[in-house]
């Protein structure tokens, strides 16, 4: 399963990553001058601020996302570790112990970023990769100290520490896990939410699609056009030729249409050979004067293998205080006595 992460969420994480490093530059300076004559700090501390600065480079050049937030994570890891085997192994362990209880604290928030920007299965590797190597660090340091009979205290703090990790190392990868299925679940509300208002056929938005915004539009009547079009003696094409050649004739219709029409205007399949066209607009006239051009697509163009197709429109205006239903019954009659007049050809509603 993929993390699902959206595109516009990776510009914010990127201000965010380039704040954050900017941030942490000067401070690995300030500690490097500050704390200049451990060994650990002067020697490691300058080549990680070099890291910062070149990642925060590629951050400003636009580099890939995904490669710098792994790499950043894992070279923090490995710091830690670092700092933490050197807490572990030179010098007095119970003086450094407030140095390696630091690098615990910062390992548990490496694994929390871990999850937040990996996959969950890339993050639990992250999260037990820096588990193992803490319990082999301190195993190798404390038992023998402990059998000795020095370092109990450390033990205990040892085992508590890495007690503290695997807890929340699991914490969060049920977290993970669960974050990822609610996101797979949604994706699949959502796409059973586009399959049930489109139609299978021409793709198009089927009928419920097409009620659904007739109802969000009826807040405002005024300036609403419903236009309902049906294909001229489709049973005779089915007939003819046969209904898989009906049905790529439906397709083309659809696709002529789709393409001539305004991004904002709604165009669906009603039912049978029948679309609708909802659109809002400032005159009569121009609505007239666009089906009157998506006609002429239709008939103008002969249809492969078949020939001229032509198109009946009924059209209807919604005006202050009508309803929905009074404006398909007027469609529905206009396109009636299109049909009348000899098809192919747009009739307006009167009323
Ligand atoms: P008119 O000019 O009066 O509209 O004549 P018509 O032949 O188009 O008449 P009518 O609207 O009654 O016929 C519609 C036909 O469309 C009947 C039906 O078999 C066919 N049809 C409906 N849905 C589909 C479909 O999905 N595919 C195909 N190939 N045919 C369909
Ligand atoms: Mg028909
Ligand atoms: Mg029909």
């Amino acid at each position: 399963m993929q993390a699902l992460r959206p595109e516009p969420a990776g510009e914010i994480r990127r201000v965010a990553y380039m704040g954050g490093l900017l941030l942490a530059i000067p401070v690995i300076l300030a500690t490097w001058l500050v704390q200049y004559e451990q060994p650990f700090v002067r020697w490691v501390y300058p080549w990680f601020a070099l890291l910062c600065f070149q990642w925060a480079w590629r951050l400003q050049r636009k580099g890939d996302l995904s490669r710098i937030e792994a790499e950043v994570l894992w070279s923090v890891g490995v710091l830690f570790l670092l700092k933490m085997a050197h807490g572990f192994f030179w010098g007095d362990l119970r003086a450094n112990w407030v140095e390696i209880e630091g690098s615990y604290w910062v390992m548990a928030f490496v694994m929390i970023l871990a999850y937040i920007v990996f996959p969950p299965r890339q993050g639990f590797w992250f999260s037990l990769a820096l588990m193992l190597v803490t319990l082999l660090l301190g195993l190798l340091r404390l038992v023998p100290e402990v059998l000795a009979g020095n370092h109990q205290q450390e033990f205990l703090a040892f085992l508590r520490g890495q007690m503290r990790l695997v807890a929340m190392g699991g914490l969060l990868y049920l977290l993970a896990l669960l974050k990822d299925h609610l996101a797979h679940a949604h994706q699949q509300v959502a796409q059973m939410h586009i399959l049930a208002r489109t139609d299978p056929l021409t793709n198009l938005p089927n009928r419920l699609a097409l009620s659904e915004r007739l109802e969000a539009e009826s807040q405002q009547m005024h300036g609403l056009y419903v236009v309902l079009l049906d294909i001229d003696r489709f049973k005779q094409i089915n007939d003819r030729f046969g209904h898989a050649v009906g049905d790529e004739v439906l397709r083309e219709v659809g696709r002529r249409l789709r393409g001539s029409l305004r991004k904002d205007d709604m165009l669906g399949r009603w039912g049978g050979e029948e679309f609708m066209i909802i659109l809002r607009g400032d005159s009569q006239h121009d609505v007239l004067a666009a089906m009157e051009r998506l006609r002429e697509d239709i008939v103008f163009w002969p249809f492969e293998g078949v020939g001229t197709v032509s198109a009946s429109f009924g059209v209807a205006e919604g005006h202050l205080g009508d309803s929905i239903h009074h404006l398909l019954e007027r469609a529905d009659r206009a396109l009636y006595q299109a049909k009348q007049l000899g098809r192919n050809r747009v009739e307006l509603a009167l009323g």
